[in-house]
């Protein structure tokens, strides 16, 4: 013993001998790492050498080795040495502003917190903020450690998959990390978290690489601490001889090591083994070994189940009432060990193989009302961890459908709102049309109105003639004609009455020796003349009378209801209007006469009623006769009665003849200053 603890002193003085080779800084780190691994196998030589290490040191460096030490308290279940160490280093953290040693001083703390005061809430809080500030770090060791400790955490709450997650995770980030110390750490925590699922061929791999691991870092402890890990992890996968090989191997380790805290509980192991091996002899060797280790280092548990195998082998050597006693007087405070349902079956199996049936019976019998009650325990947990499932899926649910709602209303507003857009713009498109519409219809109804003048300008343009403004012969087709001359009817009758027997008078006028005076005087003075005697005509004519232009200087004239006898008198006052007067031009006074040819036209009932063109050429042969007959006067059919068809055949044949005859009377009227001349009866 003693001499292993020289050649362990020896090693650390070499190592501290060629640290010192090296940087100063990378010595401290190095062998800050290795006692970190040695912390659980040999915490009392740790803290020893974390003594010599802290010596001169101060901030972030006492730091780190206070985390460590808090570590070495805890696996001695020191708790006041414990957190006193992590709160030290946590406050040298935050007075240095070092995240690194911060987050792993709170690591220590929570650890301690849960493991000792059982306050798991201020446990999360203390890894959740130390897990924030190792994520910021980007320290692979520190930031394993937070998922590790987060998994122990979730474990010790019961939340196995949640706890399998942080370690994988912790596995993943270690081996991206490529730091040996973090992924030892890490497949430790995960290999025992899948033998515990019963994972076991994936746990045993795991464990198998940590022992690669340790055997490459060249730590004993570390490879004490990998044995151990496939010793427990081989043990629940029901693997016996690798098992009993494992914590062989790491019993001659800690042995080695002189790991004195250590060796008691896996020694009380190794002595169940043997037990069950029927291997007695070397059972009491173990066990006893195990007793005296954990008395001198004061392990309560450890004791507890060393005097429990102790007791044991007792009863296989028969010594069967001080073997009870001393495994009843164990086991009363092993009720609650995690053990205890094993311990008692094993209580059992020892006292069955001893004849003590009965006994065993009841031990049996308690073996399985605790695991029944355990199971129920857990049962109720699992009902409870399934419940707050449940409860988180449907807040989970509501809030989803929450969300759901939230979008289909957003829609239906948006939908409201385009909608509203729409009628908007429709309302616009609609306002803008009437007002196109309105401004096109002003341009219509103003293009129709200056078409309406056009028409009226054309009209009258194509109605009255541009000289004299007197109506054309166009006018007189269109409007006189049909209102005055339509053929004998119904209608008829009735105006006749109103105009007495006679229904009008055609007058066809024509200036005397006119082309002279184009020919002496000009033409212009022709026009003057023309205008002059239209007016005349105009004026002299009855406001119901039609005048119009019916060729160069020849007027026709139409007076509604008057006879024979009237027309004489109308064209005396013509005759008197034109002639009567000289016409005044520029620079003389023109005596101007006219000659008029006019037919009477009857309407009295069994006459026949001629042809008005008829008539007017009957006028045009009167006026002929005028002409003739020395100009300046008026000739004209004195009785229209008489103007049966072969009468107007006749007269139209030959009209002087036709009167000589006796078949009409000509009537002469003279102009001013005419003689009256007797014309043929
Ligand atoms: P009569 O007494 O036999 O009617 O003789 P006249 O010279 O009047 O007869 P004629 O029919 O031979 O001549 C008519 C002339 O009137 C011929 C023509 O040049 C002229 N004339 C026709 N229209 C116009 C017009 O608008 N202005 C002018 N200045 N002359 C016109
Ligand atoms: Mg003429
Ligand atoms: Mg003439």
């Amino acid at each position: 013993m003693f001499a292993h603890r020289f050649l362990l002193g020896l090693l650390f003085l070499c190592q501290a001998a060629v640290a010192h080779a090296g940087g100063p800084d990378d010595d401290f780190v190095r062998d800050l790492a290795a006692v970190r691994e040695e912390a659980y196998v040999t915490p009392k030589e740790a803290l020893r050498r974390l003594d010599a290490l802290k010596a001169g040191r101060d901030g972030r460096e006492l730091g780190e080795v206070l985390v460590v030490a808090s570590r070495a308290h805890w696996w001695l279940r020191d708790k006041d040495r414990a957190l006193d160490a992590a709160l030290q280093a946590e406050r040298i953290g935050r007075d240095t502003h070092d995240d690194v040693l911060l987050a792993r001083a709170m690591l220590s703390h929570a650890y301690a917190l849960s493991k000792f005061m059982h306050d798991q809430q201020a446990a999360r809080r203390l890894i959740d903020s130390a897990a924030r500030l190792a994520d910021s770090t980007h320290v692979t060791h520190l930031q394993t450690q937070a998922l590790v400790t987060r998994a122990l955490l979730a474990e010790e709450d019961g939340d196995t998959a949640d706890s399998l997650e942080f370690a994988t995770r912790a596995e993943a980030l270690a081996r991206a990390g490529d730091d040996p110390d973090a992924l030892s750490m890490a497949l430790r925590e995960r290999a025992r978290l899948l033998a515990s699922v019963g994972s076991y061929k994936e746990a045993l791999a795991l464990t198998d690489e940590l022992i690669r691991l340790a055997r490459a870092r060249a730590i004993p402890a570390q490879l004490a601490h990998a044995r151990l890990a496939e010793y427990a992890t081989a043990a629940r996968a029901g693997q016996l001889r690798r098992a009993e090989t494992a914590l062989q191997a790491a019993v001659d380790l800690l042995d080695k090591l002189d790991a004195r805290e250590r060796l008691p509980v896996p020694l009380a192991h190794l002595a169940a083994i043997y037990v069950q091996a029927r291997r007695y002899g070397e059972a009491e060797r173990v066990a006893r070994k195990a007793l005296r280790i954990a008395r001198e280092v004061g392990d309560e548990d450890a004791i507890r189940l060393a005097s429990f195998q102790v007791g044991i082998v007792d009863i296989c050597f028969r010594n069967i009432a001080a073997g009870r006693a001393t495994v009843d007087k164990a086991l009363a405070d092993l009720v609650s060990d995690d053990q205890y349902v094993p311990l008692l079956l094993q209580y059992g199996h020892a006292l069955n193989q001893v004849g003590e049936g009965d006994v065993a019976m009841t031990v049996y019998e308690k073996a399985g009302a605790v695991s029944l009650a355990a199971w129920r325990k857990e049962k109720q947990l699992a009902y409870e961890t399934v419940q707050r499932a449940y409860a988180d899926q449907k807040k989970q649910n509501d809030l989803a459908a929450l969300h759901h709602e939230s979008l289909l209303k957003a829609a239906e507003l948006h939908n409201v709102r385009r909608l509203r857009s729409l009628w908007a713009l429709l309302a616009a498109i609609t306002l803008a049309a009437a007002v196109v519409i309105a401004l096109l219809y002003r341009r219509v109804a103003k293009a129709n109105k200056s078409l309406q003048q056009k028409n009226e300008q054309l009209f009258l343009q194509s109605t009255r003639d541009s000289l004299t403004g007197l109506f054309n012969r166009h006018y007189f087709y269109e409007q006189v004609v049909p209102h005055h001359h339509r053929k004998a009817g119904p209608g008829s009758e009735r105006r006749a009455g109103a105009e007495g027997r006679t229904g009008g008078v055609f007058l066809l006028m024509d200036v005397d020796r006119f082309k002279s005076i184009n020919d002496t005087l000009g033409h212009g003075a022709g026009d003057v003349v023309l205008k002059n005697v239209a007016a005349r005509l105009g004026a002299t004519l009855r406001e119901q009378d039609v005048l119009v232009r019916w060729g160069g200087e020849e007027f026709l004239a139409y007076l509604p209801g008057i006879g024979a006898d009237e027309a004489r008198q109308v064209c005396a006052r013509v005759l008197a209007a034109v002639g009567g007067t000289p016409i005044v031009l520029e620079d003389r006074a023109l005596a101007v006469t006219i000659s008029i040819g006019f037919c009477p036209k009857s309407l009295d009932a069994g006459n026949v009623d001629p042809d008005w063109e008829q008539l007017v050429h009957l006028a045009d042969l009167c006026l002929y006769a005028a002409k003739t007959g020395g100009r300046n006067q008026a000739v004209g059919i004195g009785d229209a009665d008489v103007l049966a068809p072969d009468v107007t055949a006749a007269a139209d044949a030959n009209l002087q003849q036709a009167a000589a005859g006796g078949l009409l009377t000509l009537v002469n009227v003279p102009g001013p200053g005419q003689a009256p001349r007797k014309l043929a009866a």
